[in-house]
């Protein structure tokens, strides 16, 4: 079986998930990577190097930025021509991309052109005959839902981090080949600039996340001058510190909960959850979050969950398989000393 894998970056920084899509790719058979871009030689090398079979290069000046008209227009002419091309060896079964705003964006597109459809975020895939069976959460992901998918080619976006990234063999070699940028460009990208989203919680292995608990600790006394409101955002950010230094000494991410977001304590782009991001990384660490089901729905997927809390009753104990009870501004810098210590920070 063939498969495309569509390698997502941002100006040569890759999104990790689509080194996880050339994994699954590679299980299935034949993995062809498609690298779109301008001046696109690393990505090449890192995709032969993560396994690609083949590397499939549109470098043009009019993909230097990322639009939609262009990059979906130069993929669907790719794949058309393989399908029109009866000596073609490149015909795929199957194009897999890594979840991001781009591919959900060019992916769609895309399918309309080649009269085929998206399973967007798919969490599993299973090859049946001749259809594949594709997982995905629904429903806040209480609900697995499974689609059978026929006709060709399959395309699907696969969630982060939920299936195994290969070893990258340095050094590698393999086939690449140039293929024409198609398309004509209807906006032009004036610029960009660091937003708030900038926060990356889906790609974090580790994510050390602050609830409404971290804002309740008494004994810290705020500035004179501050009203009652402006202390507890204070007080919160007194948390938050901690919380971040251990994030920071396991090569984490920080995390939050919507009361701590909804508080003030700290911007949207770190709320996990419902309303928020749904992550899985390989620890979650929970300071001062009760558990309530519109957090769950977005990190019970972690591999492991510790929860730190001075209720013994919190539902989040539930989920978790460490628990600790009691004040996590007691706790938290005790695990982050041990930590530091034990990585030889
Ligand atoms: C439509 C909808 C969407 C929502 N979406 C989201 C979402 O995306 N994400 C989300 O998180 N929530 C979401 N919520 C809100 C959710 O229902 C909860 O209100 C929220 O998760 C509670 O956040 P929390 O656990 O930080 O706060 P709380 O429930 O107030 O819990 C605070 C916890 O901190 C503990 N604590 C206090 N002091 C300390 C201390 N010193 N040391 C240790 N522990 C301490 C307490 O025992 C308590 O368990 C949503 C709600 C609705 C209705």
């Amino acid at each position: 079986m063939k498969t495309f894998v569509y390698i997502d970056h941002f100006k040569g920084e890759v999104q990790p998930a689509s080194w996880e899509a050339l994994g699954l790719a590679k299980s299935f058979g034949t993995a062809i990577a498609l690298v779109f871009g301008a001046g696109v030689d690393d990505v090449v090398k890192a995709a032969v190097e993560y396994g690609a079979d083949e590397v499939l290069v549109a470098d043009d000046a009019s993909l230097g930025d990322y639009r939609a008209e262009t990059y979906a227009s130069t993929l669907s002419a790719l794949v058309l021509r393989q399908a029109q091309d009866t000596a073609s060896s490149l015909n795929p079964n199957l194009i897999l991309f890594p979840t991001t705003a781009r591919t959900r964006e060019m992916a769609a597109m895309s399918a309309v052109d080649l009269n085929t459809g998206v399973l967007t975020d798919i969490s599993d895939l299973e090859v049946n005959g001749e259809s594949f069976v594709a997982t995905r959460p629904i429903y806040e992901g209480k609900v697995l839902e499974k689609t059978v998918c026929s006709g060709k080619p399959v395309m699907a976006t696969i969630r982060g981090r939920a299936f195994p990234k290969p070893n990258r063999e340095e050094g590698r070699s393999g086939t690449i080949t140039k293929v024409a940028a198609a398309g004509e460009a209807k906006s032009t990208v004036e610029g960009y600039s660091a937003s708030e989203s900038a926060v990356n919680l889906g790609d974090a292995s580790v994510i050390v996340s602050g609830g409404r608990g971290v804002s309740n600790n008494p004994s810290l006394t705020p500035p004179d001058g501050m009203d009652e409101k402006q202390a507890e955002v204070w007080r919160a950010q007194q948390g938050f510190a901690l919380v971040t230094d251990l994030a920071q000494t396991l090569g984490g991410a920080v995390g939050a909960s919507r009361a701590a977001v909804d508080g003030g304590y700290i911007t949207y782009a770190h709320q996990v959850g419902q309303t928020g991001k749904v992550v899985a990384p390989d620890l979650y660490i929970a300071c001062g979050i009760s558990g309530a089901i519109q957090h769950l729905v977005g990190m019970r997927n972690a591999k492991v969950i510790v929860a730190i809390n001075k209720d013994a009753d919190a539902p989040i104990f539930k989920q978790a398989r460490y628990g600790v009870v009691g004040d996590l501004f007691q706790i938290v810098p005790a695990l982050t000393q041990a930590m530091k210590k034990k990585l030889g920070k």
